[in-house]
């Protein structure tokens, strides 16, 4: 495990902090991330250190940004250390995580958030008082 993961852990309230996973529904701990990829030479220090789901950090990958659909242009990801959730997201009543903003949006799409096995879990979570 890595030696982070109480930490960070801590920060995010045992939640994925880009979907918002609750890490108690999971039978395995959530995984720490570089916000910024290693490859790209992002630090092991806290601050660019994130805990996400397996969906999440598969699909977030080593992207840093993505081009937005809605504008063409080049738009970083959510950085959970930099921005705040409540400001690039909300949660449809079709239980779905719309983007409020490009980075919102981008991030959506790149990490996959709205596919059917999310929908599936996070209807669950819901009716479990788990989410969100
Ligand atoms: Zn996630």
């Amino acid at each position: 495990m890595n030696p982070s993961y109480d930490a960070v852990a801590a920060i995010a309230q045992h939640r994925c902090e880009y979907c918002r996973a609750p890490e108690l529904a999971f039978n395995f701990p959530f995984e720490v991330e570089h916000i910024i990829p290693k490859s790209k030479q992002g630090s092991d220090s806290l601050d660019n250190l994130a805990l996400a789901c397996r969906s999440c950090n598969l699909h977030k990958s080593n992207h840093i940004s993505i081009i937005d659909p809605d504008t063409q242009t080049e738009t970083t990801l959510f950085n959970p250390r930099q921005d705040t959730w409540e400001n690039h997201f909300q949660i449809t009543s079709r239980q779905e995580i719309f983007g409020l903003t490009a980075i919102g949006r981008v991030t959506v799409i790149c990490l996959n958030m709205n596919n059917s096995s999310q929908i599936f879990a996070r209807r669950l979570w819901i009716q479990w008082n788990l989410f969100p």
